[in-house]
Formats: structure tokens, sequence, C-alpha cells
């Protein structure tokens, strides 16, 4: 059985992994209202993985034998200057995900919960991943700045994201 504090602490991280979702999804709606279908793909995607991160965790906790509860979501921030914005706020919100699974993990060392280091493995992997493509885009948005076609260029191959 798992503890209450572990219990609480991974539904509090499935909300906030369906918040990411919502981000994402909020800043591909951005990407479309400025007609950077690339991009707006490149979040879709990022939003899809979110979901499955959620119920990574949802799942675990079944496993356990633990309580999933579903809790409302928050708004997104809807409010992007640029492309290079919300790349900007990706890597941000990408780095707070990571102090956050870093704190459960912290948790479950103090606890001696091997089960759930070792669930959390996976996303310590996954964080670095997720940290390392938003850094990638950024820098190449970044490069892009003031320069409408390199930017409908790097749009065109982000929506190619998934596909080799
Ligand atoms: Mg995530």
């Amino acid at each position: 059985m798992i503890s209450e504090k572990i219990q609480n602490a991974i539904n509090d991280q499935i909300k906030a992994e369906f918040d990411s979702f919502y981000l994402y999804l909020a800043m591909s709606a951005y990407c479309q209202s400025i007609n950077f279908k690339g991009f707006a793909s490149w979040f879709a995607k990022q939003a899809s993985e979110e979901q499955v991160h959620a119920m990574r965790f949802f799942d675990y906790l079944v496993d356990r034998g633990g309580r999933v509860a579903l809790k409302g979501l928050d708004t997104p921030t809807l409010d992007f200057a640029s492309i290079q914005d919300a790349f900007q706020q990706t890597l941000e919100h990408e780095q707070i995900v990571t102090g956050r699974i870093n704190k459960i993990y912290d948790m479950a060392v103090a606890e001696k919960d091997y089960a759930t280091q070792e669930m959390l493995n996976w996303f310590v992997k996954e964080q670095v991943e997720e940290e390392a493509s938003a850094t990638e885009m950024l820098e190449k948005v970044k490069m892009a700045e003031n320069k409408p076609g390199n930017l409908m260029y790097i749009d065109k191959h982000a929506g190619k994201r998934g596909e080799s």
C-alpha cells in the first residue's frame, strides 16, 4: 500500500500533467491563430504526451492500491507575445515540472518507497528530454528572430515532429 503522503503528491502530479496538457493546447491554439501550423502541430503533440504522463501516474496509483483524485484544472495562460515567448514559457514550465518530479522523488527516498522511485526514474529521464527539446526549439526560434522567412522554415520542420 502506498503512503497517504505519496498518494497526495501523485494526485497533485496528475493534475499538474493535465495542466501541462492544457497549457500546450493553449499554445497550439495560439500558433493556429497566427497561421503557424507546424508549431501548432508541435504543441498539439506535446499536449498529447502530457496526457500520457498523467495516465502513467494514474495507472501507477491504481496498481499500488491508491485512490485517484481528479482535481479541477487551471485556466492556462493564453497570453503569448510571440512564438519565441511560447517556447520560452515551455522551457520554464518544464523546469518547474522537473522540480516537482524531484520533490516527489525526495519524498519516496525519505519513505524508502522503492517502487515509487523506480516509477519516477522514467520521469527523471523524460524531463531531461523535455528540457532539451524545449531548449532546442527556443534556440532555433531565437536564431530566426526578425526573419519571418526563417521562422516559416522552422515552422515547417516543427510540423514534422515525431516523423523520421
Ligand atoms: Mg509531463
